[in-house]
Parts: C-alpha cells; structure tokens; sequence
C-alpha cells in the first residue's frame, strides 16, 4: 500500500451512471468537491476518491454498480486515505444494503442530500463510514436545487439548469418518483437568477431540467392558496418560465426536458413559438401507441390526444422538430398493441427517438406483472420493426434539410473525422462540417445542409456568426 503526497491536494472522480438528472448532479458534486479543494482527474489510478453517482433507471444498474465497486475494492486498498462514495438514485433506494454488499464504500447519500457531498466526504475521513439518506428534500432548503450549488459544468457554453425535482405521477414503469420524491417546483426568481448568471459567465444556452417540466409551478400555486392568498393566481406557468427566461439578454438558446404530453398547454406551444431563444426542438414521449397499454402505465393520455397535440404544437411552431421516447414489450403488450405504437410512430414522423426494451425496474409496479412479460424474441423482432419506422422518418426528416442554411452551435472537433467540426442545431440535429480555420467550441456559425443520414446532417461552413464567449479553462495539474 502506498500514501498520497499530504501536501497536494486530494484529487477525485466523479463516474455517471444515468440520466441528464444525474450527470447535472454529478458536475454539482464535482463543483462542491473542488469548492473544498479537491481537483479533478480522469483516471481513478489518480485519484484519492472516487464517486459512483447511480441510477437505477437503466437496466443492471445494481449489477453494474456493484461490479465496479468490486473493482474499487483493490483500487482502494492499494492506497491509504482513498474513499468511496456511491451517491444517486440506488443509493437512495438500496440504502443500507450499498454498505451491507460492499463494507469499503466511505460515503452513501441519496437524491435529496446531494449538497452535503463535500461536507459528508470530509466526515468520513475523520469519523469513518457515513450513510446519510434524507426520506424527503427539506422544502425550504434551496440548496436542495442541484442547480443552487456550486458546479464545475462539463462544457462552458452550455448549462443545464433544474428548475423542478421529484415527479408526482406513478408511471408503472418508473422508479423515478420512489427515489426522487414529490415534485417540487423551484422559485422562479432564483431559476431567472442563475440564468442570468450563467450568461454572465458566456453560457449562451440552457437546458431546463424536470422530470415534468410542464407542470412547473402546480406546487407553488398551491403553497400560497394554503399561505392564504387568494390572488395567487395562477402559478406561475412553465410557459411563463419559457418566456422569462428566454428574455434573457445575451441567451441564443433554450431547450428544455422533458414534459409530460398530459401535461402540454397550448400556452407552452405560444411561449415557444413567441420567445426566440426558445429552441425548435420538442421531446415528447410517447411511450406507446396503444391505449390499453398507456393505460396500464397509467400515462394519462390517448394515442389520440397525443397525436392531436403533436398537431397543435406543429401548428404553432414553424420547423419544429420531435423526439420521443418508446418502450417496446411492456408486460401485457400484444401484437395489436405493437401494431398501434407504430402507426403511432409512423403518424408521429418523429426526428429521432430513444427506443427501449422493458426492462423491470425493481421497486416499479411493471416489475410484478412478472406472469405479463412478453417473450424476449417476440420483444426483439419488434424493437427491429420500430427502430425501421423511427429511421425512416428520421432520414426523411433530415433529407427535407438539405440546402438550408442552419445556425449551428460549434461542440468541438467530430469524433469520427477530427478534422471536422460538430455543432447542433436549432433542432438539435448533429452536423460534420470542414472548417479551414479552427473554432472554438461554443461560437455559433451558419451552415449549409449538403447531406443527410438517419443520425446526422452534412454541411458547408457559410459564416461564423458569433464568436464563443466564455473563459477557457485552464487544465490544473494534478501533481
Ligand atoms: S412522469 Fe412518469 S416516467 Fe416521468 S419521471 Fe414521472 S413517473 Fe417517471
């Protein structure tokens, strides 16, 4: 066993294992973590402490999780003072079986404490092994908005900013409101705020984060009638939010995710036809065509009033563009079923979509309709059958871009080919484009749409339009 130098400073990693949700979570542990003094590395063979931020949304999180926490069991002996931390959604619901399976975690803290990160850490390292699991965000406590604590944002141009935690519908698929709790809505002054202060510091986009961004407010409203004023009117409205936010100077874009299609107002469609930073990009998920099954989901909504919604929002918004989600093979689901979720998909001509197998969620109501579960063959043939319906709109979609000219946000060098350039679109299509002069990452430029394929557009640089404007950071070296 080795010991870290005592003069340096403890250096740590974060590993994200989930949703956008999460990965904000991570950057505000990471942010608390160096606003203690720790610096951030890549490689865990580096690093004093590593945190697993979890999530048991996706399949085998518990498997994965507790793979890599056998994996850290050697990593953790081989030096003295190093620390394990295993936040987020399973830690919430697993509890004291995180300890119980792996002794060597130092840290366990659920969804609702992520602000005590720092603070739990450095206990541990005095005291020895800390569970802290609150049942409930503590209401008044603001730091309990991810976005109120100090952040160390993987890009510099973009942000995500929470302005909503925890969901009040039973989806019987998701674990979401088990682990998060009840839907909080967070004050929209301080969400403005931070907006401003993001801009402040050269962010020129922002993505609103919920687990239903639509209902924001439904909380507050009903906080003051209880406070006892009856002119509360109206809460203030996600479509209220829209506008606000997007009035802020110096913001190009806003996007936001994810809504609830029971939930869309025409209001929502006005503020983001009417509020210019508000991007053309709407991620509306479906879940499935059928109405049986959205009823055993208990989603809320018919194929139908879904469809005609996606036609109001098509209606109000020039070029818009959809994405959805889609679970394939939810316990019950038959070959009608399926039939209808993709006429559904069809009628929807979505830009792209994230498709999903089911997959029981243990905790969930859908992981007891075990006697319900559909075939995994039949399951698969019809994931191949959507995912061909989904591509094909996907590429149509694209195609009907070629020759425009689109305003695209540079995201750096492409993965593929280095040589070109990335951005994202309005409609947050990718585009690989050749640039003979390097731009940094964040500059906003015109591109013409020379080609088309289901996952990404082909461009021509036109012109550079706006130059990025945040600092660059400077990489501290770890010693
Ligand atoms: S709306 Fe449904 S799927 Fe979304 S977080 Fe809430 S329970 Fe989960």
């Amino acid at each position: 066993m080795t010991t870290s130098d005592d003069s340096s400073p403890r250096r740590y990693v974060v590993r994200t294992f989930g949703c956008q949700m999460n990965e904000h979570d991570s950057e505000r542990i990471a942010g608390l973590l160096e606003a203690d003094g720790l610096v951030a590395v890549d490689d865990e063979a580096d690093a004093d402490v590593v945190v697993l931020n979890t999530c048991c949304i996706r399949e085998n999180a518990d498997n994965r999780l507790y793979g890599t926490l056998g994996h850290l069991k050697t990593w953790k002996a081989a030096r003295d003072g190093r620390q394990v931390v295993v936040a987020g959604c399973l830690a919430q619901k697993d509890r004291t079986i995180v300890r119980e399976r792996a002794p060597h975690v130092d840290v366990v803290l659920g969804t609702h404490n992520v602000h005590r990160a720092a603070e739990l850490v450095a206990r541990a390292a005095v005291d020895g092994p800390v569970t802290e699991i609150l049942e409930a965000a503590v209401i008044d406590d603001h730091a309990m908005f991810p976005s109120a604590l100090p952040a160390r944002r993987e890009t510099d141009w973009a942000a995500w900013v929470t302005i909503q935690i925890g969901c009040d519908n039973n989806c019987a698929f998701c674990i979401v409101p088990a682990v998060r709790g009840e839907e909080i809505s967070r004050p929209f002054d301080e969400i403005t705020a931070e907006v401003e202060s993001l801009v402040a510091s050269g962010v020129s986009e922002v993505t609103l984060l919920g687990q239903n961004v639509n209902s924001y407010g439904r909380d507050l409203q009903r906080a003051a009638r209880h406070a006892g004023d009856e002119t509360a009117r109206l809460r203030p409205l996600f479509a209220d939010l829209l506008v606000a936010v997007g009035s802020v100077p110096g913001l190009r874009r806003v996007r936001f995710t994810s809504p609830h299609p029971k939930d869309m107002r025409p209001e929502t469609f006005e503020a983001m036809a009417s509020t210019e930073a508000v991007c053309e990009h709407l991620h509306y998920p479906l879940q499935a065509g059928s109405d049986r099954v959205l009823a055993l989901m208990h989603r809320g909504y018919s194929a139908q009033r879904y469809l005609e919604r996606l036609a109001e929002a098509r209606a109000a918004i020039a070029d818009l563009a959809v994405s959805t989600d889609i679970i394939v093979g939810f316990p019950g689901e038959t070959d009608a079923d399926f039939a209808q979720t993709l006429e559904v998909a069809a009628a929807a001509e979505y830009d792209y979509a994230y498709t999903f197998v089911f997959s029981p969620r243990p905790g969930t109501e859908a992981a007891d309709m075990v006697e319900h579960f559909v075939d995994p063959a039949v399951v698969s043939e019809r994931y191949d059958r959507l995912r061909v319906v989904i591509e094909r709109s996907s590429a149509q979609r694209n195609l009907a871009r070629v020759g425009r000219v689109e305003e695209v946000i540079i995201e750096g060098p492409s993965r593929k080919d280095p040589k070109r350039l990335t951005g994202r679109t309005r409609q947050n299509k990718l585009v690989h484009f050749a640039a003979s002069t390097p731009l940094r990452a964040g500059s906003y430029a015109l591109v013409e749409v020379t080609g088309a394929a289901a996952h990404h557009l082909e461009g021509e640089l036109r012109e550079v339009i706006a130059d990025a404007r945040h600092r660059t950071r400077i990489a501290v070296s770890a010693g």
